[in-house]
């Protein structure tokens, strides 16, 4: 008889002893959640972990175990998990040399089955739903911490329970965890509703040149502003999830000024669009309502012809 994938990672879980698990470049909650619940669950069955993030785990300190994560891998290790990636590209640097990881779970449709083995569900709303569906028939267990780091996952890639793929059947497994001691108003707070003075003076910046045109609400940050502000990231401090609260913004962008000159631009939208093809196209990737690309080009540049292919996207359908 065939085995069926879960059997397969079941049995490759047993019988290796060392594990990496890794996530991506400016990692998400689902990021840090799927790591820190696969790593905490492979260690509480005796493993030996190394949790990896390339930016590292200082954004999770609400999460359990987040001190344990580390930017790079020190030694090899049995077996290699990649979770939330669509390829490798957005692992950064710290596989290279580790050759084909040997699982690969994500939830991207644009996902590449770049692993030896791919639990890739699309529908899923979050990297962190695939795993609490599929840990306890790979013969490991969800304790209060990992449920705390699962439930974490899916709080960030849903935006708090409000993206369109939401249904009752994931309000059960949130409430499954919860059961299982994942603290929901803590994470909540912690993932969408606190932030730093810097990060809110940052938005700041990005809100006072807001623009609106025809359906599209879009902003821009600079290099110069985190210098002046002095916020420490490379990212948007998730201030693409404020535009997208705009009524007028059938499409909200967001375009962070990279230095090497790049720019990282994040798309968001709701149910009657698709921004993930056109996240493709820009060399990205995503989701139908939220996708992101780094795009070669000057500031000026990349917005221009992003800001005319959504256009066309917006156009090209009859909402
Ligand atoms: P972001 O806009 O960075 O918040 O990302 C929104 C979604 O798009 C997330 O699911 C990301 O994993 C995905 N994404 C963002 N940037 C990239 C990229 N450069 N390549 C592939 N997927 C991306
Ligand atoms: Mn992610
Ligand atoms: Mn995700």
């Amino acid at each position: 008889m065939t085995k069926t994938i879960d059997q397969r990672v079941a049995e490759q879980i047993k019988n290796s002893q060392t594990f990496l698990v890794v996530s991506h470049i400016r990692p998400d909650a689902d990021a840090g959640g799927s790591v820190l619940g696969l790593g905490l669950a492979l260690k509480s069955a005796g493993k030996t972990v190394q949790l990896v993030l390339a930016d590292g785990g200082e954004k999770f300190h609400y999460l359990p175990g987040w001190q344990q994560i580390v930017s790079a891998p020190t030694r090899p290790a049995d077996m290699i998990i990649i979770v939330d990636c669509s390829g490798t590209d957005r692992v950064g640097d710290v596989l290279d040399n580790y050759g084909k990881p040997h699982l690969v779970v994500d939830h991207h449709k644009t996902n590449l089955a770049f692993g030896e083995i791919n639990v890739v569900e699309p529908e899923q709303v979050a990297t962190a739903a695939i795993l609490f569906d599929h840990i306890p028939s790979w013969g490991l267990t969800i304790n209060a911490d990992i449920a705390t780091c699962l439930l974490a996952g899916i709080v960030g890639d849903t935006i708090g329970f409000r993206t369109p793929n939401v249904d009752a059947e994931l309000m059960r497994k949130a409430a499954a965890l919860m059961d299982l001691g994942g603290d929901l108003p803590r994470i909540y707070n912690e993932e969408l509703v606190l932030r730093s003075f810097i990060a809110t003076r940052y938005w700041g910046a990005g809100l006072t040149r807001l623009e609106s045109n025809q359906g599209l609400v879009w902003t821009s940050l600079t290099l110069a502003d985190r210098e002046e502000i002095g916020y420490p990231s490379d990212d948007d401090a998730d201030l693409v999830n404020v535009l997208s609260a705009v009524r007028e913004a059938k499409i909200a962008l967001i375009f962070v000024e990279q230095p090497n000159n790049s720019v990282k631009v994040s798309w968001r939208t709701g149910p009657e669009f698709d921004v993930s093809g056109i996240a493709y196209q820009f060399g990205g990737g995503g989701h139908a309502a939220a996708a992101g690309a780094d795009i070669e080009g000057t500031l000026a540049d990349v917005k221009r012809r992003v800001l005319q292919e959504t256009r066309k996207l917006l156009e090209s359908s009859s909402h």
